[in-house]
Formats: C-alpha cells, structure tokens, sequence
C-alpha cells in the first residue's frame, strides 16, 4: 500500500457501539473513515458468538427500540433487526413470584410488603424526585432511601431494580438512579435474534458501502499529537506499524486508555485530574445456564433481590429459541457483585452467584447445567463510567472519546454510546470538512 492510501479524514479506534456509530454517522456525511479493532470480531460489549451451540453475549443483551441507537441505524440506512424483548419483570421474594404489572406495578409490590400508607409516602417521594429534582448524588439510592423506609422487604426491592440497572445497590447515586427510572418508564427493548454481532455488522456495511474500512485484529499502538493538536494514528497491521494520518481521531476505547495512547504528557493537568477521579469501571458477573426444560417459566426479567448477591435472571430461549441448540434452553443469569467499583474476586463472587441460584430455583440442582461463566471488570468492564462522569472532547485538539466511558445524560449502556457517537460527529460537522468535499 501507498502512503496516500493511510490517509483518512477520521480515524476511530475501536468498532464498539460508540465507534461504530460515529463511522456510520460520518460516512454517511461523506467523510472518509476508518475504524480500527484489535479483536477479530466488531462489536465490542455489544456482541455475540458462537459456543458449544449456543449464540451468547459478550455484554449487552437488548437494545432500546425507538431510541437513540435506531435512530443512528435509521439515519444512516443501516437495517434495525432487532425483535421484540419482553419487558415484563417479576420479583421473586420468598420462594414466591410477583409480576410488576407495567403501569403501577411498583407501587401495587410495595404495598404487598410495606402496606398502603408507606407505599403512598415513598411513591410521593419518587414522583417529586421526577418532576421537580433528581435527588442528589453525593448519596447512594440505598441512603436515599432510609429516608423513606427501613422496611428490609421494600430495600430489597430497589436492590433488585439496581441490578436492572446493572450496579450495585450500596454504589449506585440517588440521582443517577431515578433519572434511570424516570426513563425506563414506557421504554421498550429488542434484541437480534441471531445475537448482537448480526446487528453491528450492518453498521460496518454502511461504513465500508460509503467509502470507509473497518479493520478487525488490527490494534491501535499510538495516537500521534503535536503541540497538543491530534494528527493520526499508528496501528499494528499484519505485524508492521503503519501510520494512518487523520486530521480528526476519535477513541472508542476508554477515556483511560485514549490517555495512555496519546501520551498523558499531552493532555492538561485538569482533564487528567477529571479522568482520574470520575471515570471508574464498574464491575458484573453473568452465567450461562443449560437446561432441558425451563427453569423459570416467566418470559422477562427475574429479579430476585434478596440474597447473597442482587440477582437478575431470564431465560433467553423462551423469547429467542434461535439462542440455544434445539431441545435445550438458556438461562442467563447476572449480578452485581459486593462492589461495583472495587476490583472483583471472580471465584468468591461467582460462587455467591450459584448458591443464590440454587435457593432461588428448586430445580437447579438436578436439571441445571452451568454452560459459561463471565465477569466483566477493569479494561472490560459492565460500563466504563456512569453517565455524565466526563465530556465527549478531550483536551488534545480533535481528539474525542465516545463510548460508556463518556455517556451522556440519556439511558445508561447502548443509548448513551449512540448519543455520545451522535454528540462529537456534529461537532466534527461544525468544525471540518471532508477532504473530498
Ligand atoms: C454484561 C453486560 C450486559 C449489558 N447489557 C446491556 C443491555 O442489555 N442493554 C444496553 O443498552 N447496554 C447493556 N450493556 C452495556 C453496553 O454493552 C455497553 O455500554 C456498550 O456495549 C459499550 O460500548 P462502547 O462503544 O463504549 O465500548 P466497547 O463495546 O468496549 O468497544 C470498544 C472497542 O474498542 C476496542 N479497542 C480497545 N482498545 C483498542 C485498541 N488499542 N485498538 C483497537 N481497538 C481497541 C475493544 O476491543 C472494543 O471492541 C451491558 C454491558 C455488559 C458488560
């Protein structure tokens, strides 16, 4: 190849949903991109693959319909496979099972456990933190809370919604947790039914049909700044260090890792100061479960607060049969382990995981078969920061981050890597052209 050839008028690293998206959007604008992944599969922690017959993530589940990310794959032409979620949720407390009905159905729980008078007074509560202001969140939503209740049964309840939130209980800030909630009102969800990977492809196709590239197995060793101005990046391709210049670089890596990229000697004490104290990893753990039969019967999500660990559970194969091989069905399992930001013991959290799922489903024992453990932590973490933590341009001229290390205030996970995508692409738009243009 030619020097001519590595030059591009974006460079992105890394083709999760944030980078993919950002290609997509610029592409489809006219600009010359090119995105750069060091796995052998694009996606990031909205993917899927293939194991011992099962088609299983490596993150994220579903995605929102409607939302933010469909109205990325709409804009740019890109085909929204996505089927159906079941949204419903079920508490499992007590052995006992208690379907949330869509509209009202917290309050109709608390009551089951707390009585009218206290479900009313916490209900007013949540409904001024909607309309007149988010609590705030120097305090987690479990100290929020103790305002309200000391009912274990009612707490439990909410610690079960954290997890649907996917972050601990005791970690979670009040705010973050209720402009959650706010937004999760009258949301709905799909996923594809051939797994995650199916629907990122499609992203790529529109990047590559405009004009881009999407390199896979290709890592990004440096991003190259002068006097504090982005100029490119060097990438490892088939074992050489090549140079692709880019007047405009955009990192789908981790606002950390874009830092040890660049060089932190490039960046301004402030940002640095920033990054250090707000973006922290938060930790997860999922299991893959097989079993002949189902082993919750319930279409949507479980969720099952009260045990060793907060617990969520589904089984996929009810709603997605395409999931697992025929004859069998897939349990997927998830919990917050002790603490969403402190480095995670794997053993000791996914041994707390089992024994909870063994009290919580009779059956396990006999009928269940534990197919994949995951846990997600650190580089590869459940999302890299909560949302808002840190702004989308760094302090390097032409830098940007995208991702859910730099999530906007919109719902948490795929929505907010989307929006972030959308956020710099338009500030590109205000502040260069493409080449060819
Ligand atoms: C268990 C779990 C369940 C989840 N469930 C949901 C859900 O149901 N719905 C939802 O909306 N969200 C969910 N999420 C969150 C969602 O998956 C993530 O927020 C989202 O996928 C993050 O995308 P991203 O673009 O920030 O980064 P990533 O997906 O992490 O992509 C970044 C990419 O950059 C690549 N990369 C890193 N360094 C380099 C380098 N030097 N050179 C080249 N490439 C590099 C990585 O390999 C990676 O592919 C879930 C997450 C987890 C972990």
């Amino acid at each position: 190849m030619d020097q001519s050839s590595h030059k591009y008028d974006v460079a992105i690293i890394g083709a999760g949903m944030g980078g993919l998206c950002s290609g997509a959007l610029l592409a489809n604008q006219g600009y010359r991109a090119l995105v750069v992944e060091k796995l052998p599969f694009v996606g990031g922690r909205a993917s899927s693959f293939k194991y011992r017959g099962y088609i299983l993530p490596t993150g994220a589940l579903y995605v929102e319909t409607g939302g933010y990310v469909e109205s990325v794959f709409k804009e740019v032409g890109a085909t929204f496979g996505v089927r159906s979620f079941p949204m419903g949720i079920c508490f499992r407390m007590d052995g006992k099972d208690y379907p949330m009905p869509q509209k009202g159905g917290l309050r109709q729980l608390v009551s089951t456990f707390a009585g009218e008078a206290e479900a009313a007074r916490l209900m007013a509560a949540i409904r001024r933190a909607f309309r007149w202001n988010e609590p705030s969140s120097s305090i987690s939503i479990r100290d929020w809370l103790l305002r309200y209740t000391s009912n274990d049964k009612v707490l439990a309840i909410f610690r079960g919604l954290s997890n649907y939130q996917c972050v601990n209980f005791r970690d979670e800030p009040a705010g973050e947790f209720m402009r959650q909630l706010k937004l999760s009102i009258g949301a709905s969800a799909g996923a594809h039914p051939q797994g995650f990977l199916e629907l990122m492809k499609e992203l790529v196709r529109v990047i590559e049909a405009k004009g881009g590239h999407v390199w896979t197995g290709c890592r990004a060793q440096r991003i190259m700044v002068q006097e504090e101005v982005v100029k490119g990046i060097v990438v490892e391709k088939d074992g050489d260090d090549l140079e692709v210049l880019a007047p405009v670089v955009i990192s789908d890596a981790g606002p950390h890792k874009t830092v040890e990229l660049a060089g932190p000697e490039n960046f301004d004490n402030g940002y640095l100061k920033e990054l250090r104290e707000k973006v922290r990893p938060l930790a997860y753990i999922g299991l893959v479960i097989s079993s002949d039969r189902p082993l919750v019967d319930f279409e949507g999500v479980m969720v099952v607060p009260e045990g060793r660990r907060q617990m969520t559970m589904m089984c996929t194969s009810l709603a997605y049969p395409e999931y697992a091989p025929p004859g069998k069905h897939m349990l997927q399992a998830w919990a917050a382990p002790d603490s969403s930001f402190l480095p995670l013991d794997p053993a000791r959290e996914i041994d707390m995981v089992v024994q909870d799922l063994r009290e919580a489903i009779p059956q396990f024992d006999r009928e269940a078969e534990i197919v994949h453990v995951s846990y997600w932590q650190k580089d590869w973490p459940m999302y890299r920061a909560l949302p808002g933590a840190l702004a989308q341009k760094t302090s390097v001229e032409n830098l940007y981050n995208v991702g859910d290390g730099v999530a906007p205030l919109v719902p948490l996970g795929l929505p907010a890597c989307a929006q972030s995508a959308r956020i710099v692409v338009e500030d590109i738009r205000q502040r260069t052209k493409p080449a060819a243009a």
